[in-house]
């Protein structure tokens, strides 16, 4: 055992050199006899033979982009967490004893033999519904409302099992009690479906309703992402703060005339931020540690993102995006769309400036190499590398939110290399904001409802503000994907770029977006980025009588942010305090070499 004292570790860096940066602390080294590694979760698994929930296998996906390292076990240790009905009396019993003992139990599925145990009585089913959550000693950060629910059953909690959340007729829809010298959190709401549904809708194969108040005109005979969307939009959408209400006779025309209804909560994202939440609060109460790797480097609270569609290839256009961008100081994601062209300098204008050359797949015009399908998009794709001169095209978007199908689009992706798809998002007014309920990345499920595509959706939030958008969108998309930690992504087009008031929209935008702390990046970097810190496993270890932070990197990861509990600060490094989803962390940043490395946790 070669674990490096935290003298070894020096006292530099850690140190803010700027507002929102911080620089990394030296790494302590390699280990070349690490320590076996404890992963905060394990994901249970029964030894009984049984049906694995549908949705269950997303648990997977939320944990890995939470940087929170997990096993797959029926040997209960961390904090346990049930994403399939346990049938086995057995298991229960089994989950029964470590929960006496001290441990900590999520249960994110129906609560079948573990309804006891987690002191509840299980109800009718529900297909979907607002749930209510409930301020609780569990929870350190509440939705501003109820959050849009996809399946679940009604809890009805025993005497001493609290209520954290409530479906509409005031059944429990999430409960914790205490069990002997350990905690039991019970989600009656369906989290992974809700995660999956909001963040993937339904297969889209017509045209979805319009927004009663004509602010979302989704039946326009056009077969697009919007139209799979799981949200309500009678309920599911709100005012910019301060906004009158739409008129009746709301025509959806352009520019955007006023203020109407938008999806203003990441209604995915806060899904996710609960059960982290309840992690967490599971581990503290039981002293288990459930370390985990920050969705960004160098402290960052979250980052931006800005990208600009070709449409009409027009050199004019692409000549008042370059100035607009070059003005704004952000490199941007430039999705090129077939067929013409720009000008063959103006390619090469593009990529000198720092923005990263992209698709923007046309399915939309309905030629022989316009329409939907595999080889539409591959020919496109070719094109653009093409016309680029480039062979790595990994980010796309489609023309017009164009979608059919569920997952399809992303199968091919994979087979062209496209490795991060950015169409979810709005094309009408009164979807702007978060209608596919997240301001992540994420990888999606595949129809199997098992794999998972090997390409990150990256979320749409806006277009054109002071043309397809109202400027008002603005701060409520900066408020709620920085609130949680994510990328915050509007879209631009040249023509609209040359209008004055958009393109003061677009530079007031970047300046705001830099105040927050919030850097611009590239659909690429983000990509690069999201898949390295994949790479990532954050254990912790003991080494005799000490517990220790360990870290198994597969390729070095720099300026990477590793989030503890208080409680379990590393020794003699330097360490910042900040808050996660509400909740209190210490924060070390740190260069990652490739391998393992460890520090000593405070005793
Ligand atoms: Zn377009």
């Amino acid at each position: 055992m070669a674990l490096y004292s935290a003298t070894a570790l020096g006292q530099a860096g850690g140190v803010a050199t700027a507002p929102h940066l911080l620089e990394p602390v030296p790494s302590p080294g390699t280990t070349t006899d690490p320590t076996p590694a404890a992963p905060g979760v394990t994901l249970w698994a029964s030894d009984a033979p049984g049906t694995r929930a549908p949705w269950a296998a997303y648990a997977t996906e939320v944990l890995a982009h939470a940087g929170i390292a997990h096993t797959v076990s029926s040997d209960a240790s961390g904090v346990v967490l049930v994403t399939s009905p346990v049938t086995d009396d057995d298991d229960a019993a089994r989950l029964s004893v470590f929960v006496a003992a001290g441990g900590a139990l999520v249960i994110a599925t129906a609560p079948g033999a573990l309804a006891a145990l987690a002191g509840v009585e299980e109800g009718a089913t529900v297909e979907t519904a607002r749930v209510a959550v409930v301020p609780d000693e569990a929870w350190t950060h509440l939705p501003p409302r109820p959050l849009r629910a996809v399946g679940g059953v009604e809890l009805t909690p025993a005497p001493g099992t609290r209520t954290l959340a409530t479906w509409p007729g005031g059944a429990a829809a999430a409960t914790a009690r205490t069990h002997g010298g350990g905690v039991v959190l019970m989600f009656g709401a369906d989290l992974l479906q809700s995660v999956v549904r909001i963040q993937q809708g339904y297969p889209v194969t017509q045209d979805a309703a319009p927004a009663s108040d004509g602010t979302a005109p989704r039946d326009d005979g056009v077969l697009k992402t919007e139209d799979g969307m799981a949200l309500d939009l009678e309920t599911d959408r709100a005012l910019p703060p301060g906004a009158p209400p739409v008129g009746t006779d709301y025509g959806h025309t352009l520019p955007a005339p006023s203020p109407v209804p938008m999806v203003d909560v990441p209604y995915a994202d806060w899904w996710r931020s609960l059960l982290l939440q309840a992690i967490w609060w599971g581990a503290d109460a039981t002293d288990a540690a459930v370390p985990w790797l920050g969705y960004w480097p160098s402290g960052l609270e979250g980052i931006a993102h800005m990208s600009h569609d070709s449409d009409h290839n027009e050199a004019a256009d692409g000549r008042a995006a370059l100035d607009a961008f070059a003005a704004a100081d952000v490199r941007v994601t430039w999705c090129h769309i077939y067929p013409g062209g720009y000008p063959a300098e103006m390619y090469e204008e593009i990529a000198a400036a720092g923005h990263e050359h992209a698709l923007h797949y046309d399915a939309m015009h309905g030629d022989a190499l316009t329409s939907w399908g595999r080889p539409q998009l591959r020919a496109q794709h070719a094109w653009a590398q093409a016309v680029t001169g480039r062979e790595r095209i990994v980010s796309n978007k489609n023309h017009c939110t164009r979608w059919e199908g569920w997952s399809e689009l992303y199968a091919w992706c994979e087979q062209v290399g496209i490795e991060i798809e950015a169409s979810r998002g709005p094309s009408k007014q009164g979807l702007v904001g978060f209608p596919f309920g997240t301001a992540h990345v994420a990888f999606p499920l595949a129809d199997d409802g098992v794999r998972r595509h090997d390409v990150l959706m990256l979320p749409l939030h806006a277009q054109d503000l002071a043309w397809a958008a109202h400027p008002s969108v603005r701060d409520v998309i900066l408020d709620g994907a920085q609130e949680q930690h994510g990328v915050a992504h509007f879209l631009f087009h040249g023509p609209h770029l040359r209008r004055p008031a958009t393109r003061a929209e677009c530079l007031a935008l970047a300046d705001a977006a830099r105040e927050r702390g919030l850097e611009w990046w590239t659909s690429d970097r983000i990509n690069s980025w999201e898949r390295s810190r994949r790479g990532v496993r954050v254990t912790t270890a003991h080494d005799g009588g000490r517990r220790v932070l360990r870290v198994d990197a597969a390729a070095p990861v720099a300026g990477a942010s590793i989030l503890l509990p208080p409680r379990l600060a590393p020794e003699g490094v330097p360490v910042t305090h900040v808050t996660r989803h509400g909740r209190a962390f210490v924060q070390l940043v740190t260069d990652l070499p490739a391998g393992t490395t460890t520090w000593t946790l405070e005793p």
